[in-house]
């Protein structure tokens, strides 16, 4: 029989590469958590129609990347990102009436049937929060800011942040107007999607890869012309509190974006083009002031961004590997069994310490064992032989620092615990968000 493979561009991650995840989804909810979000999970099967209403027609999400299907009459999608959900969710359950602002974060996997490439996959992973209930710029530059201090908490180097204003509606219409007028004269030369967004979306037309856009567009008008003062005032203030923050930004007019539902400030964040090519962007942001009125909600401003989780981890510095256990545990007696009982209860008694432990349970030799715990990363082999068992002890061997000390069987716990607690790389550093230093 041939072997059944995964579907074409969505992947597995292997144990072996989980570490990386673990740590930066830990940082994310981290950081998140220090500005105030807390989690939402919405499901990853959503009516047709959220997506349509909210992302737009007219947009590559809705009109070629979506898996959608139809399920007992029921039109449904495969969640394509997370801020529709959102917002559904932040309408379905009127947020709005139990809390003025709301900080929410989420992690999770999305679908969009792309051609595969590096850092584009058809289900890929993204982080992402929504703010709503704040229309002020304040809160603008602070997303901004949690995002920067993120990224360079994970490693992620050279990364640049583009901002730009779409303004308010009014602002929008007037500005397309004035980029079809440019156009027009133009038309023979736009590539045939351009052409028919010409009519629909035109403002896509600047997201445009096709040269022959790139050119019909390269002298066009800028958004950031048309701004009225409501608008340019927000932008301006953004801009004011993101130098005083001092977070680095560059001013992009051409910049749009995919989606269709933003408003006044929008956002990108690129990281280096060596490590990821054409899918540089790392983070896609903005302000969505009417969505939530949209979906039938309260007159409700939002701001939110997403981070596709797979191109953070091309673009961060390797991060350590993480150890798979801190301790390893190698009975080893001439029968087996009294040695192997008593590496079964010391093993218990260090996880309910919080330490992460592996008992060798098949019969190996004491070189393999050790070579095992090697393989493994841990920190301590813990070695419980006929000696130790006749003299009540326990063997503890250091693997990184190549000493050993035999000590008392009744002190080997709050001795591991201590020599454990003191490294800095450990199994379960992984705590989703509390530190892992001094849980014992
Ligand atoms: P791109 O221009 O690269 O297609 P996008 O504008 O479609 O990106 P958004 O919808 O803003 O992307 O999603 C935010 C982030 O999610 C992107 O910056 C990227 O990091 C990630 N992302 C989007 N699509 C994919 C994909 N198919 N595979 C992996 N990551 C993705
Ligand atoms: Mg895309």
């Amino acid at each position: 029989m041939t072997p059944i493979r995964a579907v074409k561009g969505m992947n597995d991650v292997l144990p072996a590469e989980i570490g990386r995840w673990h740590r930066v989804e830990a940082e994310f909810a981290r950081t998140m958590q220090l500005h105030g979000f807390r989690e939402v999970r919405t499901p990853y099967v959503e009516s047709t129609r959220l997506f349509v209403g909210a992302i737009g027609e007219g947009t590559d999400v809705v009109e070629k990347e979506m898996y959608s299907f139809v399920h007992h009459d029921e039109p449904l999608t495969l969640r394509p990102e997370g801020t529709a959900s959102a917002a559904r969710a932040y309408v379905e359950h009127g947020v709005h009436k139990n809390e003025p602002v709301s900080r929410w974060y989420y992690v999770g996997p999305m679908f969009r049937g792309e051609r595969p490439a590096r850092g584009r996959y058809r289900q890929f992973h993204q982080v992402g929060a929504e703010l709503f209930g704040d229309a002020g710029p304040a809160s603008d530059a602070e997303m901004i800011d949690m995002i920067v201090s993120f990224l360079a908490a994970i490693g992620v180097r050279d990364s640049e942040v583009f901002i730009n204003s779409l303004g308010g509606a009014g602002t929008r219409d007037r500005y397309r107007a004035a980029l079809v007028s440019h156009l027009e004269p133009k038309k023979d030369k736009l590539s045939a999607e351009s052409l028919r967004r010409l009519a629909i979306n035109p403002l896509r037309i600047l997201d445009s890869k096709a040269p022959a856009d790139i050119e019909a567009v390269a002298d066009a008008p800028t958004i950031l012309d048309f701004l009225d003062n409501d608008d340019q005032a927000h932008f301006d203030e953004t801009r004011r509190y993101l130098d005083a923050l001092g977070t680095p930004y560059k001013v992009e007019p051409r910049l749009v974006r995919g989606l269709d539902y933003y408003t006044r400030t929008l956002f990108e964040i690129k990281a280096a083009k060596a490590i990821l090519g054409a899918g540089d962007t790392v983070v896609g942001g903005g302000r969505y002031d009417n969505m939530i009125e949209g979906l039938g909600g309260p007159k409700v401003p939002a701001i939110g961004f997403a981070a596709g989780l797979e191109r953070l981890l091309l673009a961060s510095e390797a991060t350590p590997e993480t150890p798979v256990c801190d301790v390893f545990i190698a009975p080893h007696d001439k029968t087996g069994a009294p040695a192997m009982a008593a590496a079964l209860v010391l093993a218990r008694e260090l996880r309910q310490q919080r330490v992460a432990c592996e008992v060798e349970t098949r019969p190996s030799s004491m070189k393999s064992q050790l070579r095992r715990a090697n393989a493994l990363n841990a920190r301590l082999a813990l070695i419980i032989g006929d000696a130790e068992l006749s003299e009540n002890t326990v063997t503890i061997k250091d693997l990184a620092g190549h000493t050993q000390d035999t000590v008392p069987r009744d002190r080997v716990v709050p001795i591991v615990v201590d020599r454990i607690v003191a490294s800095e790389s450990r199994a379960i550093a992984v705590d989703r968000g509390s530190p892992a230093k001094g849980n014992t």
